[in-house]
């Protein structure tokens, strides 16, 4: 059995989207119950309620989550209000602990998916179970990470597999906390068509703006579910608190998503795919932009300091012609990355122009 052959099924007990939500990490009973309670009084669709149990935190010394007593006011959250559970397990005592308190789906996180040591450890913890076990993408852009995961798991026999996309972390800043990358993504999915695929649009975003539009840029591409952090009072929130909503806007996001047809044959589904592609590549190619006119910004002062005119021809040369070259390589026209390029230079030269002249 590989993985192209997981059936997967697990996933067709749930409506679609299939969401999961709950808080970023269990605080107190009442803090969980009261979440709960709110999410059922609104009627959203959520079958699945979420609770880090134990967090994965960047510095030491802040909450590191409750541990083994939340497990305790997850099965109250079932008890009382009817939701599976789902929690994240990061070693093989977290997995013995979940699986004796009947937590319902546990995950991977992005922090333990990178190290295969780890993964290895919670497959062979896990081994032969028939929970559901979702793997979040590793927090470098490494497919071949991602999915040597779930081979792990199933090589220790566990069947019923899905993931998450929770974004990519980069050094640089962008609007985002974690950047999506809807590329990788759909060659997961176009080589794993029957992995269900979840968003975390809480974790890509940071914040609780960009919580829409992520998941459903994620149900147009064909994703079959959402997590979202879920908290009764975000802002009192002990971790992600800036990404947290409440049950009641929750509510209104979940009322606002279209499932979108995934048959690729369907006219929908392939212009959302296409659309959100070239969304994905204009954020990036802005975001390189950026960095060039820094660079620039560089050359500038550099050029500032030594009297060194700003327009060097051979070096336009040596720009324009690559480019040209690359171009018609890649079976664009000449004149178009032409005028893309004298753009970009005219744009350069008036930023290093700004340099000589105002300092
Ligand atoms: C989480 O879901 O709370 C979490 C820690 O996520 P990630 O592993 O994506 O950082
Ligand atoms: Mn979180």
């Amino acid at each position: 059995m590989n993985l192209k052959e997981l059936q997967n099924d697990w996933i067709n007990a749930f409506s679609q989207p299939m969401m999961i939500a709950g808080p970023c990490s269990a605080e107190s009973e009442s803090q969980m119950l009261e979440t709960a309670r709110r999410i059922k009084e609104t009627n959203a669709n959520v079958p699945i309620f979420r609770a880090g149990i134990w967090k994965p935190r960047t510095k030491p010394n802040g909450f590191e989550g409750v541990g083994v007593i939340g497990l305790n006011w997850l099965k109250k959250v079932k008890e009382e209000y009817g939701f599976k559970t789902a929690t994240e397990v990061a070693n093989a005592h977290h997995v013995f602990a979940a699986l004796e308190a009947d937590v319902d789906i546990l995950w991977i996180g992005a922090r333990s998916t990178v190290n295969p040591f780890t993964v290895q450890e919670i497959a062979m913890a896990l081994r032969g179970t028939e929970k559901t076990i979702l793997v979040k993408n590793p927090v470098n852009p490494d497919l071949a990470l991602w999915i040597g995961a779930l081979e792990r798991l199933l090589g220790q026999g566990i069947k019923n597999l899905g993931v998450i996309h929770r974004g990519f972390s980069t050094y640089q800043k962008t609007k985002y906390r974690n950047n999506p990358n809807w590329q990788i993504a759909l060659d997961f999915k176009s080589q794993f068509p029957n992995i269900p695929m979840l968003i975390d649009p809480s974790h890509i975003c940071g914040n609780r703006i960009g919580l829409a539009d992520i998941t459903q840029e994620a149900l147009n591409v064909g994703y079959q579910g959402a997590i979202i952090e879920t908290h009764a009072n975000p802002d009192e929130a002990w971790s992600d608190a800036a990404q947290q909503i409440t049950p009641e806007i929750l509510a209104e996001l979940i009322g606002n998503l279209k499932m979108r047809n995934t048959d690729l044959a369907g006219f929908e589904g392939d212009m959302g795919r296409h659309r959100t592609l070239i969304s994905d590549i204009d954020f990036q190619l802005i975001e390189l932009l950026s960095q060039r006119m820094k660079i620039s910004e560089k050359i500038g002062r550099l050029k500032k300091e030594n009297d060194i005119a700003i327009f060097q021809p051979e070096r336009w040369k040596v720009i324009t012609e690559y480019a040209i070259q690359k171009a018609v390589e890649t079976g664009m026209s000449k004149e178009f990355i032409e005028k893309v390029f004298k753009a970009i230079h005219e744009e350069s030269i008036e930023v290093q122009n700004n340099i000589m002249i105002n300092r």
